[in-house]
C-alpha cells in the first residue's frame, strides 16, 4: 500500500490552520515508507513496540521526533530512554519512576503523556479518574521526580459510529485535562491533549484536541 501523499497534505493543512500537531503511526509500516512521509516534511512518528521502534530509529534520519504511543512496559523503557521524544502511555506511578530513573542516567528530561481510560471497552489501557487524581497528587508532593515532564493527557475513544458516544468520551478527557492543567507542580506542565485517530480526528479536534496519531489514512490499513 503505498503512502497516500494527497491525504497527508489534506490533513496537514487542516491541522496547521488549527495549531494541532500530528504523529503519524508508523507501526508495522516499512522504513521505507516512513522515509517517503519525511521526505514530505513529517517528522513526528509514533510507534508502538519496542523493538521495532529502536531497529527504526537505528536507520532513519537523527531529527525524526519518536512517540512511544504503546503499552510501555517497565523493563523496556531503558532501551527508548535516551532518544524517545515523548511517551503517550503512562499509566502508573511505577512506570513513571522508572521513566525518571532512565532518563537520569541518560542525563535529559522525557516528556511523558497520563493516558486516560474512557472508551467503554475492556481492552484499552489507561486509568481512571481516581488512578489519575492519585498520580498527579504523588508528583506534586515528590520533589525526587525531576528528570520527567508531564505535558498532558492522552486517550483512546471507543471505536463507534455512535458520533454522540464518541463525542462524550472525548469531552470527558477535556475536562480532566482542563482541571489538571491548573495544577501546579514541578514536572507538571500541560501543553498537549493527545487524543483522535485516522477514525475520529475530525471529531477529536473539535473536542479540544491539540495532538492527532494517524496511521491508516496514511499508509493504508494495517495487514
Ligand atoms: C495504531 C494506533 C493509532 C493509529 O491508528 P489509525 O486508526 O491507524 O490511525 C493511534 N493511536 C494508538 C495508540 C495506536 O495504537
Amino acid at each position: 500500500m503505498p503512502v497516500n501523499e494527497a491525504k497527508y497534505q489534506e490533513i496537514r493543512s487542516l491541522i496547521s490552520a488549527k495549531n494541532v500537531r500530528m504523529v503519524a503511526v508508523s507501526k508495522v509500516q516499512s522504513v521505507q515508507d516512513i522515509k517517503k512521509l519525511y521526505d514530505l516534511g513529517q517528522r513526528d512518528f509514533g510507534e508502538n513496540y519496542v523493538q521495532e521502534l529502536i531497529e527504526k530509529q537505528d536507520v532513519l534520519p537523527k531529527d525524526i521526533r519518536w512517540h512511544f504511543i504503546g503499552h510501555l512496559q517497565t523493563n523496556k523503557v531503558k532501551y527508548i530512554a535516551g532518544f524517545v521524544h515523548l511517551i503517550h502511555g503512562v499509566d502508573s506511578l511505577k512506570l513513571l519512576k522508572e521513566i525518571n530513573k532512565q532518563a537520569k542516567k541518560e542525563n535529559r528530561t522525557i516528556s511523558c503523556l497520563l493516558q486516560v481510560f474512557i472508551a467503554q471497552e475492556e481492552t484499552k489501557f489507561g486509568m481512571d479518574e481516581d488512578e489519575l487524581k492519585e498520580v498527579v497528587h504523588a508528583l506534586s508532593v515528590d520533589d525526587t521526580i525531576r528528570n520527567v515532564r508531564i505535558e498532558g493527557l492522552m486517550g483512546m475513544a471507543s471505536f463507534s459510529d455512535d458520533e454522540q458516544k464518541v463525542r462524550n468520551e472525548m469531552r470527558y478527557l477535556k475536562q480532566l485535562y482542563d482541571l489538571y492543567a491548573q495544577v501546579s507542580a514541578p514536572c507538571l506542565e500541560f501543553t498537549t491533549l493527545s487524543m483522535g485517530m485516522s477514525g475520529d480526528y475530525q471529531l477529536a479536534i473539535e473536542e479540544g484536541s491539540n495532538m492527532v496519531r494517524i496511521g491508516s489514512l496514511l499508509f493504508g490499513a494495517r495487514l
